[in-house]
């Protein structure tokens, strides 16, 4: 760590706290003897999936995308919107804070998004990722976006 008066690269650490941001350290340059302090911030790695069939994989974005593309044809969605919507599922994931996590969590989250964003997509998404795959659940869930659109209304 260099000293940022003197460019120093000889300093030492004289006292080390935790928040939520990251550590802080207090640091006391050796040639200058001015005092600074650093924060050191986490890398946040993304976790494992765990499949239903307990078989580790890394996330895969282009996965979610195509999946997620195929669910918004024709809908007026763009390229961006579904790449944003990535993004915030895949920070979400990494701020659990978790080496592994089950696929179902990433469906859950992403599910969560796109019905918020179009529930035309989602139920297409949900059908073929949810496994809502009787008419009946499929109803069952466009009959709840109903009450919940009619209630909000
Ligand atoms: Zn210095």
């Amino acid at each position: 760590m260099k000293c940022p008066y003197c460019d120093s690269v000889k300093t030492r650490v004289i006292d080390t706290s935790h928040s939520a941001r990251g550590i802080r350290r207090r640091r006391e340059c050796s040639a200058c003897k001015r005092r600074f302090s650093t924060m050191e911030r986490a890398i946040l790695t993304t976790p494992l999936v765990v499949k239903k069939d307990d078989r580790r994989e890394e996330f895969n974005r282009e996965k979610l995308l195509s999946g997620l593309r195929t669910a918004c044809t024709r809908r007026p969605i763009s390229a961006d919107d579904l790449e944003r919507l990535v993004d915030r599922v895949e920070s979400q994931i990494r701020e659990l804070g978790k080496t592994e996590i089950p696929s179902r969590v990433i469906g859950d989250l992403t599910v969560a998004e796109l019905e918020e964003m179009d529930p035309v997509s989602y139920i297409r998404y949900g059908i073929v990722y949810l496994g809502l795959d009787d008419l009946e659940a499929v109803r069952a869930e466009i009959d709840r976006l109903l009450r919940e659109r009619d209630g909000a209304a």
